[in-house]
């Protein structure tokens, strides 16, 4: 079954788990000269935080494991002139021409799936 809260979106790449992962957080902690005082609970991550697969041990970064990227995820897993498989950019300029979007390709390709996953 799919994720629906925090690891929504998130699957290994490799080996299709999406159980179980160890992501690089950024917390807080109050420190004082004696020793941490506090670690706030407001720890986070990102598409850039790193992320191990529990389940086969694939490391990677949390946005190349997410399967809604965002446009600059797919940009740098395809390339600024890469092309996604499962989104023709002939697609897209054919909607740019009808003037039904006027986002980038990559902008297009992450709404595209964003609104496919969606509709799943
Ligand atoms: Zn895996």
């Amino acid at each position: 079954m799919a994720n629906e809260n925090c690891l929504a979106g998130i699957r290994c790449p490799h080996c299709d788990n999406e159980k179980e992962f160890e992501i690089t957080v950024e917390a807080y902690a109050r420190v004082v000269d004696e020793g941490v005082h506090d670690l706030t609970s407001e720890n986070d991550w990102d598409d850039d935080s790193r992320i191990m697969c529990m389940a086969c041990r694939a490391r990677g970064t949390v946005g190349e494991f997410s399967t809604m990227p965002s446009a600059d995820v797919l940009r740098s897993r395809h390339g600024v002139w890469g092309e996604h498989p499962d989104y023709p950019a002939d697609d897209w300029r054919y909607e740019v021409g009808n003037d039904d979007t006027r986002q980038g390709y990559w902008e297009w390709v992450a709404s595209s799936i964003e609104r496919d996953m969606a509709q799943e």
